[in-house]
């Protein structure tokens, strides 16, 4: 059974075929750059000697036209890896925002769409163009069914006391303002295959995930369900991450209003993409942070410090939350490959019951690594996200 996912984005699409019996990738592609003069796909075909890559640039008017060659290239007799689309039994799409209205994964119809539109004033850069997806897919494979998965419905279990801002509450009730978390596909994953490499259920389990790539976000996962996670209504909340500040003072925007002169859109852009690590040392990438920090350069050591340290807060906070903590699991760029910041976020904890292991962390993982030591009361670990493989798997559940 071959599973499509899908995850367009405002100019891009990204796609990927899994073999559901061995769980395995089939192909991937991504197509940037849609509706610019030119654009570029990047397909892969996998198997198991290895990846071949296609790159094919070109202009891409619309999604339709970008969807059109990618299922050219998974169909075509050299470069494909089925020879119909037929042999794909549904598609899966990643949706950012399903409000408080998605708990779980849906099939799409029209009611579900209209659902997805409603939902556009909470993710105005990710809805539509998800929705665009959506409706290509339909167009492009008749008869296949099509299912969303919400990056927010594994959060939905967060009880109110999380979830609203002390606020008044008529904002709530009228605007909708409140937490909704993202990245949930990611901390679902992780959460579900920590308790299985422990041998346990989902529900037997307390989990902090996390997820430290170009956003950062992390949950509270209470007997497999999410009870807290530091995203927001939006995802600038939280911890510090590439270019999105995080948490901090709400008064400093009125403040930058009055003194800096600066409107919406102005506050918009520096909060989302001139802030975080690249707001106090003018990078977003970890790895170039690093070497920069190595060769002595004290802003990329603060970016680094108060990375670390806003990290180190939530998992407190979120280990005062859960009561009892039984893995902190590491995913997504940072999470797996950045043996520095994992040791310095986990050091100096033992009181919490952390007794990390500096030998074990040493190094990038291409599968679940635990990292603590022997005995360690919390059990951390590694563990590289899939999110495409949790699109899927939501997908065949939710059509079965
Ligand atoms: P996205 O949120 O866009 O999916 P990723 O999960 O790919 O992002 O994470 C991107 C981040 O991971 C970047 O900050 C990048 O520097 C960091 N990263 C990737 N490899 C390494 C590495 N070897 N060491 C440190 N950071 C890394």
């Amino acid at each position: 059974m071959n599973v499509l996912v899908i995850n367009a984005g405002s100019s891009s699409l990204k796609y990927q075929l899994l073999n559901m019996e061995k769980e395995t990738v089939m192909a991937t592609g991504l197509v940037e750059r849609i509706g610019d003069k030119t654009g570029t796909i990047t397909h892969k075909k996998i198997n198991g000697s290895g990846e071949e890559k296609t790159v094919i640039e070109r202009p891409f008017p619309n999604h339709k036209e970008a969807m059109h060659l990618a299922v050219d290239l998974i169909t075509d007799p050299e470069k494909g890896v089925i020879s119909d689309k037929k042999e794909i039994y549904a598609i899966g799409h990643r949706v950012v925002q399903g409000g408080e209205q998605f708990n779980t994964s849906i099939r799409i119809n029209d009611s579900i769409k209209q659902a997805i539109k409603d939902n556009n004033p909470l993710a105005p850069l990710h809805n539509p163009a998800n929705l665009v997806g959506i409706e290509v897919a339909e167009e492009l494979f008749p008869g296949t069914p099509n299912v969303a998965v919400f990056d927010t419905e594994f959060h939905q279990t967060m009880p109110p006391k999380a979830f609203l801002y002390a606020l008044p509450y008529e904002y709530y009730k009228e605007l909708r303002i409140r937490r909704y978390g993202f990245h949930g596909t990611s901390h679902k994953y992780v959460a579900h295959k920590a308790a299985s490499l422990l041998g346990k259920k989902p529900e037997d389990v307390n989990i902090i995930t996390v997820h430290l790539g170009n956003g950062c976000s992390m949950a509270a996962v209470k007997k497999g369900k999410c009870v807290d996670t530091s995203m927001g209504m939006t995802p600038l909340a939280g911890v510090m991450m590439g270019t999105r500040s995080g948490d901090f003072d709400p008064a400093i925007i009125p403040y930058l209003v009055k003194h800096k002169g600066m409107n919406v859109d102005d506050i918009d852009n520096v909060l989302n993409k001139q802030s975080g690590l690249k707001g106090i040392c003018g990078m977003n990438d970890m790895r170039d942070i690093h070497a920069k920090a190595e060769q002595g350069d004290e802003m990329a050591k603060l970016a680094l410090e108060m990375f670390v340290y806003r990290v180190k807060k939530y998992i407190g906070s979120y280990a005062a939350v859960l009561g009892t903590v039984d893995v902190i699991a590491f995913t997504a760029g940072i999470g797996e490959n950045d043996d520095i910041a994992r040791r310095d976020i986990c050091m100096d904890m033992e009181g919490l019951g952390i007794d990390f292991d500096t030998e074990k962390n040493k190094g990038r993982f291409g599968s679940p690594q635990a990292i603590h030591k022997e005995g360690s009361k919390v059990q951390v670990w590694v563990i590289p996200t899939n999110e495409e493989l949790q699109i899927a798997q939501d997908t065949v559940a939710t059509l079965s």
